[in-house]
């Protein structure tokens, strides 16, 4: 094969695994999804196995906001061929009237916003600080995965739709930085690098020692997602130790998965994880992970 070919189905397979990787970790999170540690040790022993349920009654194999907010964002990326946030705000605003099995709060309000006067931002708000800008931010890493200063003006436009505060900011840009190299090119080392710069500008955000929180607030959410992903090499090993904090499970879930998946690449997925999740989602995240990378080639740049 040539180089170019190699390194393109190398993007290729990276970039599915971090959606699939995504998904994995959404339909596993939600299970014990604001339970404590505890009530998972009593009830599941160490909770490995994608079987539905959870507050939400989720049918096994399928998924929750997180990736479905992300296949939203994602699909208007697609049908305009490209960057329209006008697009990608008013596909929240279709999706959440077709009633989405759950929403976050901070989610519902911008959305709401946006459907009742057209504005594209959120004003700021100390309330803002959840984790669901930073949890859909995939697709516009895979449409803009050849540059960095695009991608950071996008994440914050997208994630600006709901959610307005410095640490949403922060971990939406260095979540989605973290993304971009590992499909991009492979650089789980550079992962390092940006995680200690997050850590440096915003010491809040402090996750060696880790707190031990998990919760839907950002810096939790954070803090959770990079000390399981650095501290377990392997994509399951990350993934258990993530959902197994409880609390914000499927969010916390989604994210390792995405960073794990990118690193581990699609093939090297746990299978049974894999054929346990929605063959319809599968097929759905794989055709929208092909229009989005042919969206961040150079002729596609925007
Ligand atoms: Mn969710
Ligand atoms: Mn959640």
């Amino acid at each position: 094969m040539p180089d170019a070919a190699r390194e393109a189905a190398g993007r290729a397979d990276r970039a599915l695994g971090a959606y699939l990787g995504l998904a994995i970790g959404d339909a596993l999170g939600a299970t014990v999804e604001f339970m404590t540690p505890t009530e998972i040790a009593r009830r599941y022993g160490v909770h490995r196995d994608i079987v539905g349920g959870g507050w939400l009654r989720l049918a096994p194999g399928h998924v929750t906001d997180d990736t479905t907010m992300s296949l939203a964002l994602g699909d208007a990326i697609v049908r305009c061929g490209g960057w329209q946030l006008p697009a990608i705000a008013a596909s929240f605003g279709a999706w959440l009237r077709a009633g989405p099995i759950d929403c976050g709060n901070t989610c519902r309000r911008g959305i709401r916003r946006y459907l009742a006067d057209g504005s594209l931002t959120a004003p700021p708000n100390d309330g803002d600080a959840g984790n669901g800008a930073a949890m859909r931010n995939l697709p516009v890493v895979l449409a803009s995965l050849d540059d960095a200063g695009t991608l950071a003006e996008r994440a914050l436009a997208q994630a600006r739709l709901t959610h307005n505060h410095p640490q949403s900011d922060a971990a939406v840009l260095a979540l989605g930085e973290m993304a971009r190299r590992l499909v991009a090119d492979g650089d789980a080392v550079g992962c390092a690098g940006i995680a200690a710069r997050l850590v440096a500008d915003h010491p809040a955000f402090r996750f060696d020692p880790y707190p031990g929180r998990a919760s839907g607030y950002v810096v939790d959410t954070v803090q959770t997602v990079l000390h399981c992903f650095f501290r377990h090499a392997r994509f399951e090993d990350a993934l258990v130790a993530a959902v197994n904090r409880g609390d914000d499970a499927d969010t916390n879930g989604a994210l390792v998965g995405m960073l794990a998946g990118a690193r581990c690449g699609a093939e090297a997925l746990p299978r049974r994880w894999l054929d346990r999740i929605d063959q319809v989602l599968v097929r759905a995240i794989t055709a929208q992970t092909s229009a989005l990378l042919a969206l961040s080639r150079p002729q596609g740049a925007s």
